[in-house]
């Protein structure tokens, strides 16, 4: 028996908010009190004095990728403010590497370099990652993940030339000779899959567990992954090994549903540790490289309206296939075209799921990121979760103003989505953005950049919440959105021991703390499993 004591501890717990002690036994929570709670504990208890630390209830990433974020560690960062910065890491990493292997990175978006050449249609080319190295093929992928970068040589293995076809929903891009410039977007970055080196299942499972220890830093106990087959396998490797130490929600990538469809699979399906998700379809592409499905042109591109991978019918379909066998669906939608087509094929499941006598499963839309005006409270009343990513928006607001104009006032609009009464769930879509939910939670309360701008009151500053609403979408709607509300994503009596401690009181510190925030001590199913030195 564990008593945590001399705390401010928010329990998001409404019949009982705040307390300042808390008993565990063994993996739950036993007690959630006052002071008093001190006097009536067992003797024989261990006794740990919080010295005035706040506690919260241990928090979700409800959107991460954390295969590609655990190898993502060892990628060159290519986040840089210029490109000619990005190059420089490439070039440093060349010498470190011998001639012939692989230099991976991540994170470049090319709308933040200055210095960007006008060749390229917008992007960075081949040319200038071969200045950087000849002698290894290079990989960059966008910070978007919707678009990938490569050298001369990493064509060559890929075997990319200009007679390379398109593939279905992807897009070489293309110099005026025809040549392959070096930028392939969505569907062809897998042009060069085959080409990369192969992690296998114990590689992936060995950089997860080394990323562990990051995650609890950051005040992390679980997430909700959307990385494939080997991920899970992975994921699977640790828990039997008794290493894994953040509870995990896996979704099912919709390739593989007439699988699981087959088998019987459904959500919710393993254990408090790791279990299963959601389906994850694809509607549309991203803001980034201008693929999000719209319904009007993006500014200054008439012929452009974003990519959109299907229509609501056929999405209709899936959901029909998945909620048969109980699993919910999670829809990636950038767009506000994308996102019409998913509530329309939400709209059809639930009457669909009440025809047959199916529960009403817990589907959401990731992203959300904007929305048609007269969609906006269609999420609330289809029961449809908002799995919305707060940091996108102070990444994105340039670009957003720049390509979607004044449809960025529907755009990241999450207290619009939370006045409508959906379920909000945040998360980082790391690798994407970094998994940190207290810059998450400092962007949703601000909505301003870490600089402090757009000063005073941040970008559509009607869309900020308050810390209460942003902290319970990194706890009680994660927690729903897995149908575990029952024993996470609060302090209360019954339900699991989870939760972080913390230096400062989010509630009460001024908001820019909120960027140097991380857990002095991150607990997970009553046992300590991070402490700062
Ligand atoms: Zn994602």
């Amino acid at each position: 028996m564990k008593l945590l004591y001399n705390a401010r501890i928010y329990t998001l717990d409404r019949s009982a908010p705040r307390a300042e002690a808390l008993v565990i036994e063994g993996e739950r929570i036993l007690a959630v009190g006052g002071a008093d709670l001190i006097d009536q504990v067992d003797a024989r208890a261990e006794k740990h004095d919080l010295g005035g630390g706040t506690v919260l209830p241990g928090l979700t990433d409800a959107h991460m990728h954390v295969h590609q974020y655990a190898l993502g560690l060892k990628k060159v960062d290519c986040e840089t403010a210029t490109l000619a910065a990005c190059l420089e890491r490439v070039g440093e990493r060349a010498l470190a590497t011998p001639p012939g292997q692989w230099i991976l990175g991540h994170g470049w978006a090319q709308n933040d370099w200055p210095d960007l050449p006008s060749e390229g249609e917008g992007f960075p080319t081949a040319a200038e990652l071969d200045a950087a190295t000849s002698d290894h093929p290079v990989y960059l992928t966008a910070k978007s993940l919707h678009a990938g970068w490569i050298n001369s040589a990493a064509m060559r293995l890929a075997g990319i030339s200009s007679s390379t076809a398109d593939p279905v929903d992807g897009r070489i891009l293309h110099d005026a000779a025809g040549a392959p410039t070096g930028i392939l977007l969505e569907a062809a970055m897998g042009l060069v899959n085959g080409a990369l080196p192969q992690y296998t299942v114990a590689d992936v499972a060995d950089a997860v567990e080394r990323a562990q220890p990051l995650l609890w830093q950051m005040g992390l106990t679980g997430l909700h992954d959307f990385d494939q087959r080997t991920c899970f396998m992975a994921l699977q490797t640790l828990h039997q090994s008794g290493r894994l130490g953040l509870r995990v929600t896996k979704s099912v990538p919709v390739d593989l549903l007439p699988h699981a469809h087959a088998l019987g699979l459904r959500s919710g399906f393993g254990d408090d540790l790791l279990r299963i998700g959601s389906v994850k379809v694809f509607m549309d592409g991203a803001l980034g490289p201008r693929t999000a499905a719209m319904f009007q042109p993006y500014l200054n591109e008439p012929e452009n309206r974003g990519i959109l991978n299907m229509d609501g019918e056929a999405l209709f379909e899936i959901g029909c296939q998945a909620a048969e066998v109980g699993l919910s669906v999670a829809v990636h939608a950038i767009g506000d075209r994308a996102n019409h087509e998913v509530l329309n094929a939400f709209e059809q499941l639930r009457t669909h799921e009440h025809e047959l006598g199916l529960p009403a499963l817990r589907h959401r839309i990731e992203h959300v990121q904007v929305l048609h005006p007269v969609d906006r409270p269609r999420l609330a009343a289809l029961k449809i979760i908002a799995s919305m990513q707060p940091i996108h928006a102070i990444s994105d607001m340039s670009a957003a103003d720049r390509f979607w104009g004044k449809r960025s006032r529907y755009a990241y609009a999450w207290k619009t989505q939370r006045n409508h009464g959906a379920r909000l769930a945040f998360g980082s879509d790391a690798p994407v953005e970094s998994p940190n939910p207290f810059w998450g939670l400092h962007a949703a309360v601000t909505r301003r950049r870490p600089d402090g701008t757009p000063a005073p009151e941040g970008w559509y500053p009607a869309e900020r919440v308050t810390m209460r609403t942003a902290l319970e979408a990194y706890t009680v709607g994660p927690a729903y959105a897995a149908g575990v509300e029952d024993r996470l994503g609060r302090l209360k009596p019954g339900l699991l021991a989870d939760l972080v401690v913390l230096r400062k009181d989010p509630f009460t510190c001024p908001s820019d703390d909120l960027l140097s925030l991380a857990s002095s001590a991150t607990m997970l199913s009553g046992e300590w499993v991070w402490q700062a030195p």
